[in-house]
């Protein structure tokens, strides 16, 4: 039971208004439904390992989730939008109870052209872009968990993966075009978002509305090769990473680089990462193969593993190492492990900060597209200790000059924010007045 439940609802009253719709009221599917991978984090374990949500309930179409926002607001529910669950910072735990809102049967393409596509937000990544890839088209960027992520839930919870050392970040202008929301006022109406006025819903964590349907702009799709380099020295593979990300005449889509000991931890990999060697993590294009030889040759690497876009898509995809997956391999074997997000902006402050890493911390690097250049961006490993010494790593970081979006908070602005956004307050203000969407995640607002 949450501290904040309204222990006056009867939830199977409440089932009942909403029948026609699944639901589910059974306290083991509830537990699941209600978290996702927040033990990523040790403090957001102890902070939400106890939260649940009182029913959950799956929706088909946009006018069923009216009908769910308007019984929220008669009765003054929480609502919490699940998109896959597989958020990091307990983006869709339900801090005070309420009804759990999966998109999970949202899921159909609405529309799809060369360049741009119309989807419900349940619509799986992966299954997405099988879809897309028949007409040459594929998703601008997806994250390491793209075979259970929902598309919703990047656009509300995700920031960036594979594809953004070209296309940046999710928010990013011309990422996402328009959005359809339902709100929850005291008349729960749809909404229409686009250009600049979709930043209002992006990252918000589902505070300013519930997504029913998006539009994203998309990527030529290549044949992705999947290839390993190793590297004798951290700092050479790391520059080996910039100049790729910045090689105009390669097409890639991932460039992902460890340092020892982290390779340690890729079990199924093992075959092609030597102990001590660090290592890259890439897609290019097949067109693309030769002159990433001949990159590869310049910074003195190694190619151990090397799969055609055919043969790759048989098996476990590379991406499965990278991004966040990079830390669930580590965790998998040491439960002691968590991780930050970090912008190096540079690699002088990534060597400086490397130097000083120790046996404590393990830095990965995922290349990114920011502003007008790639850069690499952390997500390093933590051998975990104490909250007060992880504190103390991120402000040596910043003191450096290093940005962390910290992954061991719950609110939208502690995260990688770092301020309240009137903006997306004062949308929710109006959206949302009486503060039942996902309560707790949106620092700035207030009833
Ligand atoms: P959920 O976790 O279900 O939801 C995320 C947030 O969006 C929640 O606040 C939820 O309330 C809200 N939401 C969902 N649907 C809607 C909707 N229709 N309307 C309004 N709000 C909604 N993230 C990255 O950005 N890049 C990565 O590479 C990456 N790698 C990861 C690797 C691992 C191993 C793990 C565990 C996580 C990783 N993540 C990464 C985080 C997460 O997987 C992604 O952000 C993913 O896109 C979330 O999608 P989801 O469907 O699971 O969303």
């Amino acid at each position: 039971m949450n501290a904040n439940t309204n222990t006056n609802i009867n939830y199977q009253a409440i089932a009942k208004e909403l029948a026609g719709m699944e639901t589910i009221s059974d306290r083991d599917r509830l537990t699941k439904l209600s978290l996702d991978y927040y033990h990523f984090s040790p403090i957001l374990t102890e902070q939400l390992q106890d939260k649940r949500g009182e029913l959950a309930i799956f929706p088909t179409t946009e006018e069923e989730i009216v009908r769910v926002a308007h019984t929220c607001v008669k009765h003054k529910i929480p609502l919490t939008v699940r998109g896959a669950g597989t958020g990091n910072y307990g983006q869709c735990i339900p801090l005070q109870g309420g009804i759990i809102l999966d998109t999970a049967k949202m899921n159909q393409i609405k529309w799809l052209k060369p360049g741009i596509a119309c989807v419900q937000p349940g619509v799986k990544m992966a299954a997405f872009d099988k879809k897309a890839r028949e007409i040459g088209w594929e998703l601008r960027m997806a994250p390491s968990t793209y075979r259970t992520a929902s598309i919703g839930g990047f656009i509300s919870g995700g920031s960036a993966g594979m594809g953004s050392v070209n296309y940046g970040q999710i928010s990013d202008r011309g990422n996402l075009r328009r959005v359809r929301i339902v709100t929850l006022e005291a008349q729960p109406q749809v909404m229409e978002l686009s250009g600049d006025e979709v930043q209002k819903v992006l990252h918000a964590y589902g505070t300013t509305g519930i997504i029913t349907e998006l539009e994203i702009a998309l990527a030529p799709a290549y044949p992705w090769q999947e290839v390993i380099v190793v590297f004798a020295d951290f700092m050479t593979a790391a520059k080996f990473g910039q100049a790729l990300s910045d090689s105009n005449g390669i097409v890639k889509k991932l460039v992902s680089i460890h340092a020892a000991p982290i390779t340690r931890y890729f079990a199924a990999l093992q075959n092609y990462l030597p102990e001590g060697k660090h290592c890259a993590l890439l897609m290019v294009s097949e067109y693309d193969f030769a002159p990433l030889q001949d990159l590869v040759r310049e910074y003195q690497g190694e190619i151990t593993y090397s799969k055609s876009a055919s043969e790759a898509i048989k098996g476990t995809s590379l991406l499965e190492f990278t991004w966040n997956h990079t830390t669930l391999h580590a965790r998998n074997v040491d439960s002691n492990l968590t991780y930050l997000q970090t912008f190096y902006f540079t690699l002088d402050r990534l060597e400086q900060l490397y130097q000083q890493a120790g046996d404590e911390i393990m830095i990965h690097l995922e290349f990114l597209r920011a502003g007008n250049k790639a850069v690499p961006a952390g997500l390093q490993l933590i051998r975990y200790t104490t909250e007060a010494r992880l504190n103390e790593i991120i402000r040596n970081h910043e003191s450096q000059g290093a940005f962390i979006a910290n992954p061991h908070v719950y609110t939208i602005e502690d995260g990688g924010n770092k301020q309240i956004d009137p903006q997306k307050v004062a949308f929710k203000q109006k959206v949302d007045p009486y503060g039942l969407l996902n309560p707790g995640k949106m620092r700035g607002f207030s009833k």
